[in-house]
């Protein structure tokens, strides 16, 4: 680190101090001295350098003139990912996005010029990756003898995690309250339901078979009847007591549901299903199971009025830290996982950030009661699951949902065999992927293993970035639902440009959907979302290693 105070070299100093003294005298009286002085010096020196390199958060400083950066701490390296030769004597708009590099010059003159500190509660830096961080930060001029700010002295903190965590906190605190409330009314509301049920049946029998009231009374118990299957999803997603589980293989439950799916879906839609063979023992309420595949599938049935496609499927999955670090969610383990996907008018980001609140509904009044993905919500966390939603307008929707699995229950060789670690490669890769956040993601996996990568926001910018790039481009990963030119018709282009060049599709789909939209060549070669970075690292290789 470069030494940023004035504090002159002592080096320097001594020498002046000495260019008066003869040798010999100064051998003799003073140079065990000064000889002593200097090492606690350098050792002092050494002591500070070594507590400011070791302190757990970001310090760095920059000169006041240019605000270049002059010095910075390991966990400055590691939170930003350069080292600290590429950062040192470069500045804000050297290192960071326009928008990003104004804001923190802004502040950094505003500290020099008011001469006082200043605490930036949160800021966002984009990282070497390309991957944003939400820090913290406290700035400080430094003075130089004469009063005057000659460097800035900042310390940032990472808190990406705390704000995650601290909302889905605030998430559940809001759910808990809701349910509650609803819990409390739907209680008291299914007691006076019942009366209102009771009191028109009785009455009802004792009018006879063809008095003209009955056809009204029918109408207040039909009423009645449907403000009783309200009260039973309130009661149903407030319900504090704890589930009751036992070991059951999800298969058999999705089993048991898809024959009675099949009457609640309609004729128009074709249910198919795509179960492992692999025995999937959780630990589950099958019960409560049942009800989040029968609230996926009836928003799956409403999301299909013309009719589609429901796809129900399960698999084995291996959740790995590196696939929780980039995502963003979940636990590392071993997951059964069922998928619910169809064909139907899908959902835009705002309503996909919604869906999990209760009473969210986009349905008509009288249709929709906004409680059936709060409930699915609520069971999947009590299981310790989690879920995945991936959803397109007009082409449709897949949750998945992961429920743990209890590991020493399954058979030795049913256990899937710990698979190779990935290896990394030198070559270059256009990723073509108009979702910014999975984009960045994918090219972060594929850096971090030696790869080069050149991003591509939708089909058309896919092919230009081909035509400029296609001797380097060795493989395109191709996201098959994108603006402008999806991947299929992205494909045909740069095929009439370069025939033989590899390409790997990416899609949030399963496969029988995705085939039916007719998206996707023959044969060719598909890695599923959310990106798993380990398997995905392997399907790279394997298809660059391809002849
Ligand atoms: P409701 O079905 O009563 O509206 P939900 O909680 O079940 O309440 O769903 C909330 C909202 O989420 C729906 O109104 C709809 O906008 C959206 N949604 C849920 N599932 C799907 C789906 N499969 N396709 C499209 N939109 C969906
Ligand atoms: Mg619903």
């Amino acid at each position: 680190m470069k030494n940023p105070s004035d504090t002159p070299d002592p080096m320097d100093v001594l020498r002046k101090k000495l260019a008066g003294f003869g040798e010999h005298s100064l051998r003799k009286t003073y140079y065990p001295e000064l000889q002593q002085r200097l090492e606690e010096l350098r050792e002092s020196e050494a002591f500070l350098k070594n507590i400011v390199e070791n302190i757990p958060a970001m310090v760095f400083v920059k000169e006041a003139a240019e605000l270049r950066f002059v010095a910075l701490n390991k966990a400055g390296e590691e939170l930003l990912g350069y080292s600290r030769e590429e950062m040192l004597g470069k500045n804000n708009h050297d290192l960071f996005p326009e928008e990003q590099a104004a804001f923190f010059t802004m502040k950094d003159r505003e500290v020099l010029s008011r001469g006082v500190l200043l605490e930036i509660p949160e800021e966002t830096i984009k990282t070497k990756s390309g991957v944003n961080r939400i820090i913290r930060a406290k700035k400080i001029p430094l003075f130089d003898s004469s009063g005057n700010a000659r460097y800035l002295l900042g310390i940032a903190e990472d808190i990406t995690e705390r704000k995650h965590l601290e909302e889905q906190l605030r998430q559940s605190q809001k759910m808990e309250a809701i349910g509650q409330l609803a819990g409390g009314v739907a209680h008291d509301f299914n007691n006076i339901l019942m009366v209102i049920m009771g009191y028109s049946n009785i009455l009802k029998k004792d009018l006879g078979i063809d008095s003209p009231q009955k056809e009204k009374l029918e109408h207040i118990i039909e009423a009645a009847d449907k403000a009783a299957q309200l009260t039973r999803g309130l009661l149903t997603f407030s319900r504090k007591q704890e589930i009751k589980t036992r070991v059951a293989n999800l298969n058999d439950v999705v089993r048991q549901v898809e024959k009675f799916l099949v009457r609640l879906i309609g004729e128009d839609i074709h249910l198919t299903s795509d179960l492992v063979t692999t025995d999937l023992l959780v630990k589950i309420d099958s019960g409560q199971i049942e009800q989040v595949l029968v609230n996926l599938a009836t928003n799956a049935r409403d999301a299909m009025p013309n009719g589609g496609i429901l796809t129900i499927g399960t698999g084995l999955m291996d959740i790995e830290a590196l696939f929780v670090q980039s995502n963003g969610y979940g636990e590392p383990g071993r997951y059964a996982l069922m998928s619910v996907s169809d064909t139907g008018v899908g959902m835009d980001e705002k309503t996909k950030s919604k869906i999990f609140e209760p009473f969210f509904t986009t349905k008509e009044e009288g249709k929709g009661t906004g409680l059936g993905m709060a409930i699915v919500y609520r069971i999947v966390k009590q299981h310790g699951g989690f879920i995945n939603i991936y959803s397109e307008p007009q082409i449709g929707t897949t949750f998945r949902i992961y429920i743990p699995l209890i590991e020493n229950e399954l058979a030795e060789n049913e256990k899937v065999a710990t698979p190779e670690p990935p290896k990394g490669g030198t070559e270059t890769i256009l990723v073509a992927e108009d979702d910014s956040s999975v984009r960045t993601l994918v090219q972060e996996i594929l850096t971090g293993f030696g790869y080069k990568v050149i991003p591509a926001m939708d089909g058309q910018d896919a092919v230009e970035k081909f035509k400029a790039n296609r001797d380097t481009v060795k493989l395109i990963i191709m996201d098959i639902i994108m603006p402008k030119k999806n991947g299929k018709e992205a494909c045909y282009e740069i095929r009439q440009l370069d025939s033989d060049v590899k390409i790997l599709y990416s899609s949030g789909y399963t496969l029988d959907i995705i085939q039916r939209h007719d998206v996707l060549d023959e044969g060719a070669e598909l890695i599923m979302k959310p990106v798993q970075p380990l398997e995905l690292l392997r399907k790279v290789r394997e298809l660059l290693d391809r002849e």
